[in-house]
């Protein structure tokens, strides 16, 4: 009963969030089409998946292996849906993670890199991966530091059955749209000195901004904004 009623609300706050990025583009100067969103669905049901996927969403995030595999059991009907995986990602869930998922944004070991492409089926096209960088230097965080960055860059760009396309960091929370601004400008810079580095990698993709600095993120240049509570309220605390 209660995903019921979730879902009765679920139409205006994608609505809202739609404008919100669409607003924020705009104050950006940038075109509608220079960000996409990403729906990040992690401890939300598959039957509001399902509904975000009528309202026209196509790409979905999700963080726990063993939940996101049950929930695309259910949608499997759903044509064009995009998964990407965002969560912390361990050796041994790597192969799953290969087999099922269109993205990667958490890379941040040559180690795990290595194990998607060799797992990655051949059937399908290129895993597309992004780098997590621990752009705030946080010791508790996930992400490769920016000075290992480009090595590690350089070596997964070699990696057959995966496709580098750019960049994710979760920089640590800050007031104000101007503090906000600095991790994630320095992200861009990181991004920009890649692709300048790596000129054959088809680097199109920074990835940043979440429900609570979608708009910082937006105006420095990210490409695609992962909103989660914007889109489908609040998470229980696990
Ligand atoms: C949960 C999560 C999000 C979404 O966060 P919200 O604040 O709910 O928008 C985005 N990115 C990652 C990597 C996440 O784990």
């Amino acid at each position: 009963m209660t995903d019921i009623a979730l879902n009765e609300s679920l139409g205006s706050s994608y609505a809202q969030a739609r404008e919100r990025l669409r607003n924020a583009l705009e104050n950006a100067g940038r075109t509608q089409d220079a960000a996409q969103l990403l729906a990040v669905s992690k401890t939300k049901p598959a039957a509001m998946i399902r509904q975000a996927w009528q309202l026209g969403q196509r790409e979905f995030g999700e963080n726990y292996l063993q939940e996101a595999l049950e929930k695309q059991n259910e949608l499997t009907d759903l044509e064009g849906i995009v998964w990407h995986f965002i969560g912390p990602l361990q050796s041994n869930k790597t192969r799953s993670v290969a087999e099922h998922f269109d993205w990667v944004h958490s890379v941040d070991r040559l180690k795990i890199a290595k194990r998607l492409s060799e797992q990655r089926p051949t059937h399908l096209s290129p895993l597309n991966i992004c780098l997590q960088v621990n752009i705030s230097r946080e010791d508790s965080k996930a992400g490769v530091l920016p000075e290992e960055l480009a090595e590690l860059a350089k070596q997964v760009a070699t990696l057959p059955n995966l496709r580098l396309r750019g960049l994710m960091a979760i920089p640590a929370p800050a007031e104000g749209i101007d503090a906000q601004r600095q991790p994630l400008a320095a992200l861009r810079e990181a991004f920009t000195a890649l692709q300048s580095n790596l000129p054959d990698a088809p680097l199109d993709t920074l990835s940043m901004g979440m429900s609570d600095d979608l708009e910082a993120a937006v105006l420095e240049g990210a490409t695609l904004v992962r909103l989660g509570t914007a889109i489908f309220g609040a998470r229980q605390s696990a």
